[in-house]
């Protein structure tokens, strides 16, 4: 049994299927992604979605997870999704870009027309990607303060604006635009989505650099069309259709997050039990020893969480979670920092070097407790639901 079997073991209600197909993607990406293999699919870790992987896995059925069959997807439960986000963290996948693929699948699910379901799920469920924009200059947590604007006109949705931080929209078919269609009183209302295609005319992509790589993307919209069966759901709904995704959302980003955390935790534990010094493993210091047990609870803690809160979602996907959804992103996400920066220390001078890769963890973690609602906002929800 391998260490990331033993501190990840313990059952949590998966069937047998559940635990077959862990084991088929573990595999999978030990043998596909040595890091010899990955940094050259990567571009040396600069790119961090290959399309070629994507679509391997897709050909396999694990990009149609959340996708029902009629739609080319292989119809598997939120549960399945999550463990998979898991488990291609944990395994260093190539596909940074699913996770916020996912995240629009689910807004599809809901809201999708016919036509939309059969075009775009089925380019996902085919290992397509596609990306979300809510996000601008000058609207970050406070969402709704966003001012892209899209205006009928004949037929058309013109839209107007700047968007930021739109992940893997350079490697997206389709972009949604969180977007103002009405004038309305409160910055809740008046709101809509309206998918833009990543050539459309008017459309201007430009990566923002960071810390990450090629992750991440500016947008300008400048009198840019797209049909009138562009729009997601219903208009002036955008607000209550953003609602109604946070439960997957957090789910999606937490379950990242923790096959993040576990990996870190087992690569500085196995260095543990390798680097010696003073005559014996570092991994026989109380100090270290301490680190990966309170490490290890928090793990197992954290996989209940994200467990029970895609579980709770495959009961009952019309429940708005908002307690247990953020709980979920703020423990996952703060755990993937905490063991990316407390490898890199038992790890010592080695965790900072670029040879090994907890450097690249760590810097993969940091941003998890920004993006998709900072840790803050997520202690505000949390806060908000027990009446403070
Ligand atoms: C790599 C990356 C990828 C991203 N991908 C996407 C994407 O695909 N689509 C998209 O739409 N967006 C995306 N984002 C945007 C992301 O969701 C925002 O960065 C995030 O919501 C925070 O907004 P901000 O950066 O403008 O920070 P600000 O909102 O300006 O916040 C700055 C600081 O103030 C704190 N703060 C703000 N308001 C409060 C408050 N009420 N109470 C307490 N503290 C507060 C924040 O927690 C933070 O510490 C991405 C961001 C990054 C960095």
């Amino acid at each position: 049994m391998t260490e990331a079997a033993l501190t990840r073991g313990g059952g949590l209600a998966l069937t047998d299927e559940q635990h077959d197909f862990v084991r088929a993607v573990r595999d999978f990406c030990a043998k596909e992604f040595p890091p010899e293999r990955l940094a050259e699919i990567t571009d040396g870790y600069r790119d961090l979605h290959s399309e070629e992987v994507a679509g391997r896995m897709a050909e396999l059925g694990w990009f149609g997870l959340t996708i029902g069959e009629e739609y080319g997807g292989s119809g598997g439960t939120f549960l399945d999704a999550a463990l998979f986000l898991e488990e291609t963290a944990h395994g260093r996948a190539p596909i940074g870009g699913y996770a916020v693929t996912l995240i629009v699948v689910g807004a599809i699910n809901r809201f999708g027309t016919e036509a939309q379901k059969r075009d775009l799920l089925g380019r996902v469920a085919d290992g397509g990607g596609l990306a979300i924009a809510m996000s601008e200059p000058d609207s970050g947590s406070d969402v709704a303060s966003l001012k892209t604007a899209a205006a009928r006109e004949n037929g058309s949705w013109v839209l107007n604006g700047s968007k930021m931080w739109c992940s893997y929209a350079h490697k997206a078919s389709h972009i949604l635009i969180v977007c103002r269609t009405q004038k309305a009183d409160s910055p809740h209302e008046g709101m809509s989505m309206v998918f833009v295609p990543r050539d459309a005319e008017g459309l201007t992509i430009t990566p923002i650099s960071t810390l990450g790589g090629e992750e991440t993307n500016e947008l300008h919209l400048v009198d840019c069309g797209v049909p009138e069966d562009a729009l997601l759901g219903t208009e002036g709904n955008g607000w209550t259709q953003l609602m109604a995704g946070l439960n997957n959302e957090r789910v999606i980003l937490g379950a990242s997050a923790l096959g993040l955390a576990q990996r870190a935790f087992d690569d500085a534990l196995a260095y543990a039990k390798e680097r010696r010094q003073f005559g014996r493993p570092i991994g026989q210091f109380q100090a270290i020893q301490h680190k990966f047990a309170e490490l290890a609870t928090e793990l197992a803690q954290v996989r209940l969480l994200v467990r029970w809160v895609a579980q709770l979602t495959d009961e009952d996907p019309g429940r708005m979670l908002p307690r247990e959804a953020s709980m979920v992103k703020l423990a996952a996400t703060e755990l993937a920092k905490r063991c990316a920066l407390e490898g890199m220390q038992i790890m010592g001078g080695y965790g900072y070097a670029t040879e090994y890769p907890m450097e690249r963890y760590l810097r993969a973690a940091v941003v998890t407790t920004i993006f998709g609602g900072t840790s803050e906002i997520q202690k505000n929800i949390i806060a908000k639901t027990l009446g403070l």
